[in-house]
């Protein structure tokens, strides 16, 4: 099957969060074909491949998409052709990178190589369910993983985190009418002022993500428009940095904030790799890029514990849950041969010959 062929019959499969499974057999019947013998659990399938006992390297991307969004021409579950560029749902996040691993690893597996390929393409990576997460355990020792998003072969070093605090102010309810002989206490007015403290905090920068800003992303309270509210109650996003402590953080909202803050949600760790660790000196070689980059969104590479890894793919994060995203084919052939380079490149100067 050429390229162009299996990322069209990928993005013609639909494989919605959770409904990953026609996909799943498709492409577990194309590995089967070319002799993997793949390992499957749930809509999750993985492979290996090459020399055991040497690194171990893997290699990562998500089988699911995010439903469509308004504004597609045409069906966005039949790709279409314009000029080089598949237009279809998943076709850049992130089918493209699961064509391109699958045809990097036809390729390496044709190889001597110094190491053992771990190829997982994994579900539920956009609603960070029943994925890779499930898995991982049933992988194998890792000394490196490569998560396969579009990054437009961008080396991605740094991944910021995900904290979501819920905070909770308190207040006591009276008749507006009576408020001040009661003693009544706003807290909606005392939301609003840890509001404009959360809006005003700083946070360190950070080499390659940058700076970036807590936003208040919710807020409800108050019951009747002649009732003193009780309790107002307001969440909290932060996208944290590598050296950023998820509880620690927590810590200084609660001591700056009259509110009660509570953590609603850290499972999306902040990650980062070393720039001179070899899987980013690897990847950096494969993509012929200068230096690694940093990354706001969060990915399974979340899930990944102490792995060494880095996200890349062919494609643009800008195309991803967007109406009438696309990969064009040069993109997918270089990132054909960014996998497969930068699997010899890392076994190589892990082992040098
Ligand atoms: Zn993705």
């Amino acid at each position: 099957m050429s390229p162009a062929e299996l990322l069209v019959s990928l993005v013609s499969t639909r494989s919605l969060s959770g409904e990953e499974g026609p996909l799943a057999d498709l492409v577990q019947a194309h590995l089967a074909a070319q002799g993997f013998a793949v390992h499957r659990q749930g809509h999750n399938l993985w492979f290996t491949f090459g020399r055991k006992g040497g690194p171990r390297l893997l290699l990562n991307s998500h089988l699911d998409t995010v439903p469509p969004c308004a504004g597609w021409e045409g069906d966005p579950f039949t790709p279409t052709w314009h000029g080089a560029r598949l237009q279809g749902l998943g076709a850049n996040d992130a089918k493209g990178c699961v064509a391109a691993i699958i045809l990097a690893a036809s390729a390496l597996s044709q190889q001597n190589l110094n190491g053992e390929v771990v190829v997982a393409l994994t579900a539920e990576e956009e609603t960070g369910g029943q994925g890779l997460a499930t898995i991982l355990g049933q992988l194998g020792p890792l000394d490196g993983a490569v998560v396969g998003e579009p990054t437009g072969l961008r080396v991605c070093a740094a991944q910021r985190g995900l904290l979501v605090l819920k905070c909770t102010a308190r207040g006591q309810s009276g008749h507006v009418a009576h408020a001040q002989m009661l003693g009544a206490v706003n807290a909606i007015h005392k939301a609003a002022r840890d509001i404009a403290r959360v809006a005003a905090m700083e946070f360190p920068a950070h080499p390659l993500l940058g700076s970036q800003k807590a936003q208040v992303t919710q807020i409800s309270g108050g019951l009747r428009r002649n009732q003193v509210p009780d309790a107002c109650e307001f969440f909290v996003d932060l996208r944290t940095g590598p050296d950023q402590d998820h509880a620690a953080l927590a810590a200084a909202f609660q001591q700056q904030l009259e509110s009660e803050v509570s953590i609603h949600s850290q499972r999306y760790l902040p990650k980062a790799t070393a720039p001179e660790h070899p899987l980013v000196r690897a990847a950096l070689e494969a993509a012929g890029k200068a230096g690694p980059v940093g990354s706001g969104t969060t990915s399974d590479w979340a899930f990944l514990g102490e792995v060494p890894a880095v996200k890349a793919g062919p494609g643009d994060t800008f195309r991803s849950h967007q109406a009438n995203e696309y990969l064009t084919l040069p993109e997918l052939e270089a990132g054909i041969a960014f996998y497969a380079g930068l699997a010899t490149t890392f076994f190589r100067l892990l082992v040098p010959r």
